[in-house]
């Protein structure tokens, strides 16, 4: 009796790994072309810290020429659940990011070095898993559970490192007889790498993002296949990413004590080892402090958080590359109408210690990147969001020809509004545009000018005497400093700041009275703008409407 024989008894009928060696072969890409992944369990939730790892892992494998694929975890059975691969397709559907390969619902997928999710890849794993059985690297260990907690009181006790290694590995090298035996009588087992490093050794890594690291060698015989016949992480990690190719690991820095045992059995393997990029986690600042942001303290690590609020997928795309890569936010100052594609990013220049995420910074970010929008474009995003979230805004929105003229208030020229971060402001934002809405408003956010006869008067004589709805930009405004003049107020600010005696206030104070009376509040848009909109009638009545109040 034999290893091969001990392989053939575990895995009768797994394949010859030379089979997929074949069956997905080396990419035929240029040089430099990076392969990535992003491999997220479908636990139902995506944290931004994947949507992180998602955005970079896509950029480099765009901007090289290789492949972004998306490969579900699924080995832990218990952390399932239902529509999980579903969440995570369409969250990052959402933001726009395009996976070369993978799986692209429930259960479909595309690419030719699938199948892309775990629970499907069982052969595979036991076929690797069977190999290394043959070379006498893998090995059943019979251990109970109970077994397992016994030694690692011992170890604690005695004060020395803990689990499954040298003189504590017991099935290590246990007779090959006694084994067959074993399985024959059905006994429970699960399947353990044999390493054969040593813990005295030494071994020197470079990360791609941490830089030279120093390790241990890795002397622990893992599990490589569960009791459910499913591999566990680090043995579909060292499967999965050299038969889908994958040139760079670009994963949570959880996983960098994980690197000996990676390297170990990449090398056991007889495969390439790729290159390891570990990112920091996201921080936040609070109290002065850093720490890891938390689902369970921070909605925003959801990335469903920002499709609720309705924050552009550009701009949070933006804003993670920013603190991804910090020279991002100079590269897009100094070239504001860029496609990102254009950026070069960088694995290197990523924090090792944790970049800092900032909701406010990123609302600033989205500011401007709305900004750039045509009233088409954010008509079309808006009323998407609003058909998902907002009845009372996706009605507003019915007529969408008065609709694209509201979004149209000083969008497209050379100094855009930006009052807008989010679609969940933009009801706020726009509701005295519409008559109806306007009219449930109860409140007029008077600023200097409060006396309710001054304020009847300023606006019973605008409407009267100066008011020309044929007016252009200029006229109208002249004729609202001639108001003031009338009225005893100075026609231009910087009189009124020399002699402010000789003086009510000045046109800013008149022409506020006439932006709340029309609008409710004292700052908006253009009021000249607002006021083309709004038409003439509507003008009148809301006049009217104030100055009988
Ligand atoms: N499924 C692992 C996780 O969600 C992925 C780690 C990796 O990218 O290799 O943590």
């Amino acid at each position: 009796m034999d290893y091969k024989y001990l392989a053939n008894l575990i895995f009768p009928d797994a394949k010859p790994i030379s089979y997929y060696e074949e069956k997905y072969p080396e990419r035929n890409l240029k040089e430099g072309a990076m392969v990535t992944r992003y491999a997220p369990s479908p636990t139902g939730y995506m944290h931004i810290g994947g949507l992180y790892q998602s955005i970079i892992g896509r950029k480099l494998a765009e901007q090289t020429g290789g492949v972004f694929l998306l490969r579900i975890e699924d080995t832990d059975q218990k952390r399932q659940i239902e529509n999980g691969v579903r969440e995570i397709v369409e969250s990052v559907k959402d933001f726009d990011i395009k996976f070369d390969e993978g799986m692209i619902n429930e259960t479909e997928e595309i690419g030719n070095y699938g199948p892309y999710k775990q629970s499907l890849r069982k052969e595979i794993y036991q076929s690797y898993a069977k190999y290394l059985i043959e070379q006498g690297r893998a090995y059943p260990c019979f251990c109970t559970p109970e077994e397992l907690e016994e030694m690692r009181e011992k170890q604690e006790k005695a004060k020395i490192r803990t689990g499954y290694y040298g003189v504590w590995a017991k099935y290590r090298n246990y007779p090959l007889d006694d084994v067959i035996e074993k399985i024959k009588n059905g006994e429970k087992y699960i399947i353990r790498f044999k390493s054969m490093g040593n813990e005295e050794k030494k071994i020197k890594h470079y990360d791609v993002i941490k830089g030279n690291i120093d390790f241990p060698e890795n002397d622990q015989d893992i599990i490589i296949i569960k009791a459910d016949g499913l591999p566990t992480y680090h043995f579909a990690h060292a499967i999965d990413d050299h038969l889908m190719r994958v040139t760079h690991v670009i994963r949570s820095d959880e996983w960098v004590s994980s690197v000996p045992l990676h390297i170990d059995l990449f090398k056991t393997l007889g495969f390439k080892i790729p290159k390891y990029a570990h990112t920091a986690p996201i921080m936040k600042e609070e109290d002065g402090k850093k720490r890891k942001i938390s689902k369970r303290k921070d909605p925003e690590a959801a990335v469903s958080y920002y499709h609720k609020e309705g924050i552009p997928s550009q701009a949070v795309t933006e804003y993670l590359l920013n603190i991804a890569n910090s020279n991002f936010e100079n590269w897009r100052k100094a070239n504001p109408d860029k496609n990102i594609s254009e950026f070069n990013f960088e694995l290197n220049k990523m924090s090792v210690s944790g970049a800092i995420f900032d909701l406010v910074k990123l609302l600033d970010v989205s500011k401007n990147v709305i900004s750039k929008y045509s009233k088409e474009k954010i008509y079309d995003e808006v009323f998407l969001w609003a058909q998902r979230y907002d009845e009372e805004l996706t009605e507003m929105l019915e007529d969408k020809e008065y609709a694209l003229k509201v979004f149209g208030i000083e969008r497209g020229g050379v100094k855009p509004r930006k009052d807008i971060s989010k679609w969940s402001d933009v009801k706020n934002n726009i509701y005295y545009m519409f008559k109806d809405k306007f009219e449930k408003n109860e409140i007029y956010e008077f600023d200097k000018i409060t006396d309710k006869e001054e304020i009847s008067k300023i606006l019973t004589l605008y409407i009267e005497k100066y008011y020309n709805e044929n007016d252009n930009k200029q006229e109208w405004f002249d004729k609202i400093k001639e108001l003031s003049g009338v009225l005893g107020y100075a026609k231009e600010v910087k009189e009124y700041k020399l002699n402010p005696e000789s003086y009510k206030g000045h046109v800013g104070d008149v022409s506020t009275v006439i932006r709340v009376a029309l609008t409710g509040r004292k700052n908006t848009p253009d009021l000249y703008e607002i006021m083309q909109v709004l038409g003439k009638d509507e003008i009148i009545n809301r006049i009217n409407k104030c100055i009988n109040r």
